[in-house]
């Protein structure tokens, strides 16, 4: 089975800032079909539970008190890209607006509640190292990707097995004209060939008495 890696709090896992989750019930359905890796960047980075907000401003993400977790935003961030190499996990599902595991957008530094286009460090990190990230908002739309993948698999195995169906078919109606082919040379040879003795130029074999007739014997010249 699949592998994807989840943030943590969507699965329900009480790791959030405030000591909160956010699970998401369609999860489930995901279940079904990927084994789901959770993970918390920021408590794997050495953060506690709960913690102070933070937020990312450039290349530096500080508390709202004004302390500088950068480090530990970046450890996180290289716990999970080892994670995903480790297990061979391609696809990531984040929690959208966060520092960490934002995809599309995350606060914008000030602490006022806004948001800017952006990308969290672990997601960051994630996608320039070939590993596609959906937030849990396009989880329908990663859904559909995955289906229409399946049904592109499936017909791609449908083309193939027909093209070796077809395949063995003409080998076999070839193979079968080759021997048409030999049967029909072998035909008119037969018809020529005679028994021996039948052949022209050869002497007719004298008739033997019937069996229990005496040779008639033949009479004296007088
Ligand atoms: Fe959830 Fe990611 Fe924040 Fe951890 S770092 S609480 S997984 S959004």
């Amino acid at each position: 089975m699949k592998k994807i890696l989840v943030s943590a709090c969507l699965l329900g896992e009480t790791c959030r800032y405030d000591g909160g989750s956010n699970p998401l019930p369609v999860m489930e359905e995901l279940r079904r079909r990927y084994d789901i890796i959770p993970f918390c960047p920021e408590t794997e980075g050495g953060l506690p539970t709960p913690r102070d907000p933070a937020e990312r401003k450039g290349n530096s993400i500080k508390t709202k008190a004004g302390k500088n977790v950068t480090k530990e935003y970046e450890l996180g961030a290289e716990k999970a890209l080892r994670l995903c190499r480790y297990l061979g996990i391609e696809v990531a599902i984040l929690k959208e607006n966060s520092p960490s595991c934002g995809v599309h957008q995350i606060h914008n530094g000030r602490f006022d509640g806004r948001l800017i286009p952006g990308k969290g460090v672990t997601t960051a990190l994630l996608e320039r190292n070939g590993i596609k990230v959906y937030s849990e908002h396009e989880i329908p739309d990663f859904l559909e990707s995955l289906l229409l993948e399946e049904r592109k698999k499936e017909e791609i195995r449908r083309q193939k097995e027909e093209a070796k169906k077809k395949e063995a078919e003409e080998k076999a109606a070839k193979e079968a004209e080759i021997q048409k082919a030999k049967k029909e040379e072998e035909r008119p040879f037969a018809k020529k060939e005679k028994p021996f003795g039948a052949k022209k130029g050869f002497p007719k074999r004298k008739s033997f008495p019937s069996k229990g007739k005496p040779f008639r014997k033949k009479k004296d010249k007088e």
